[in-house]
């Protein structure tokens, strides 16, 4: 794995909010191709590692390299057309803008022409499977499960080199969290795009990563396959509060 150069590496990255530590001290490393889940309890931090990655927040400490470059504290537009591209644990709906529009936008970052714009938006809502008839439809007549693809489909259309997935799965049924975990793998073979899952649902996380972070307060403490993960006393007790005897 060393020799590879990683895509990306969060180096001693903190970040507090007034006197919260939502990250302390925390260093990552991604090598290009993989797909990594990112866990922990609510407020453990990962939304906020996803945030200093694509430039919303600045970090307090610490560096940031994507392929090398020094990115820390870039203008998110930036971090986006290097090719980091997110989705958004809370969904975002668009309002008078069509589903087919609202990739576009995504496309946007690529070309100035709205007509490549509309054909790449088009791929990308194929690669995702939303069905042609829901292209014309606007942000409110479209259900959850649609809201995530779109949304997918609009980070797919920046043409990533790294995918950032915040909570995509949750709030959808089991069936739909399925579908959405092969829509996954195909973005991930069909595209070699490298993709960071943070995730609340277990299952969904464990299936897609062969690598997992553990965050717990701000602070990673756990690193390994997922087996290995889950068996880890520490990360039990983060997730059940209870101390291993
Ligand atoms: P997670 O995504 O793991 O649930 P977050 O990264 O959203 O956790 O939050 C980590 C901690 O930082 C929480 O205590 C949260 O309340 C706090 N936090 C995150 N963003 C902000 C913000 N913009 N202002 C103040 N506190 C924040
Ligand atoms: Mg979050």
């Amino acid at each position: 794995m060393s020799s590879v150069k990683p895509i990306l590496e969060v180096r001693n990255v903190s970040k507090r909010f007034g006197g919260v530590v939502a990250l302390d001290d925390v260093s990552v490393s991604i090598q290009p191709g993989e797909i990594v889940g990112l866990i922990g309890p609510n407020g453990s931090g990962k939304t906020t590692l996803f945030n200093c990655i694509t430039g919303v927040y600045k970090p307090d400490k610490g560096r940031i390299y994507f392929y090398n470059k020094d990115i820390t504290g870039l203008q998110p537009h930036v971090i986006a057309k290097l090719g980091i591209a997110r989705t958004w644990q809370k969904v975002r709906p668009f309002r008078n803008m069509s589903v087919l529009e609202a990739v576009a936008t995504g496309a946007l970052l690529r070309t100035n022409s709205i007509n490549t714009a509309r054909e790449i938006a088009i791929k990308s809502l194929e690669l995702v499977g939303v069905p042609r008839e829901t292209w014309g439809k606007l942000g409110s007549e479209i259900t959850l499960v649609e809201h995530k693809l779109v949304d997918l489909a609009r980070a797919i259309a920046t043409e990533p080199k790294l995918l950032l997935l915040d909570e995509i799965a949750a709030g959808l049924r089991p069936s739909e969290q399925e579908r959405l975990s092969s829509v996954i793998k195909k973005i991930h073979a069909e595209k070699g795009v490298t993709i960071i899952i943070v995730e609340h649902v277990m299952r969904f996380v464990m299936s897609l990563s062969k690598r997992i972070y553990v965050l717990h307060e701000g602070r990673l403490i756990a690193e390994g396959p997922p087996e290995e993960v889950a068996s880890n006393p520490r990360v039990i007790e983060a997730y059940l509060g209870i101390k291993p005897v």
